[in-house]
């Protein structure tokens, strides 16, 4: 029996070994851009979240995931087959830009960690003009997923293992080594020591708390 929360996989784009996007048949679920879902093989009771990575109007849904090792559903998923049907929860979460700060046009600072990009990937495809500097901090360059979605000059790769990204470092040496607005409005997702480090410094930098919001994935 098919369950009502039931979507079909449409498509896997495989952006290095490990990482994959998953295309999703959307059946008319609204969302905000920076909401998560509850995402899982239909044959199997197992969930994780995962941020939403499409835009607020594509057609379809899409999720970009990392393949864990030692992981269960992150390995499930990369498994399926077109055609096979996963099951969703939500949208959830309040990792979202609020709208007088859109209108406000406010500058914007997205840092990320490897997946943690997909929230804003959504965010950018979503919302019009908007004026952001994004962070990205991998190990080589080649985990710059899909770079092209965003402006060349607003993408910044930290890169910790090898030289080809545009700053050699984590994000967090990059903050070290810049000033920012202190208006700013800082978004920070990912892995959690990056984003307690990462968080303490734009602090030290006299960024308010009350602009600064963080999504932990593990
Ligand atoms: C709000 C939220 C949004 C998330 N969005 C995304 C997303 O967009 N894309 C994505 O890939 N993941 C995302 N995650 C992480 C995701 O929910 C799962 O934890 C991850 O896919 C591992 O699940 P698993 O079943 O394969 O591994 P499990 O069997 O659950 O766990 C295996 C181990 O892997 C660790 N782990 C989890 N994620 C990572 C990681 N990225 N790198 C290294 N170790 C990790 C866990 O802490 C655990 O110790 C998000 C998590 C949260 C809380």
């Amino acid at each position: 029996m098919q369950s009502d929360n039931t979507h079909k996989l449409l498509g896997i784009r495989h952006l290095t070994d490990s990482t994959y996007v998953l295309e999703i048949e959307r059946r008319g679920m609204d969302f905000e851009a920076g909401q998560h879902i509850l995402l899982g093989d239909a044959s199997s009771l197992d969930k994780r979240e995962y941020s939403i990575y499409s835009g607020t109007e594509d057609e379809n849904l899409e999720v970009l995931i990392k393949e864990i090792e030692e992981g269960l559903v992150s390995k499930q998923l990369k498994r399926l087959e077109q055609g096979r049907p996963v099951e969703i929860e939500g949208p959830v979460g309040f990792f979202s830009i609020e709208k007088q700060d859109i209108e406000a046009k406010k500058k914007f600072l997205f840092i990320a960690s490897g997946t943690g990009i997909a929230p804003f990937h959504s965010m950018v495809k979503s919302i019009p003009d908007l004026d952001y500097t994004l962070l990205h901090g991998v190990r080589h360059a080649h985990e710059a997923y899909e770079m092209e979605a965003y402006e060349r000059d607003r993408y910044i790769l930290c890169t910790t293992a090898d030289d080809d990204g545009d700053f050699k470092g984590r994000v967090t040496d990059y903050i070290k080594q810049h000033e920012f607005d202190s208006d700013t409005v800082c978004f920070f997702c990912g892995n959690f020591n990056m984003i307690k480090d990462a968080m303490a410094l734009m602090e030290k930098k006299g960024i308010p708390p009350a602009q600064l919001h963080a999504e932990v994935y593990f």
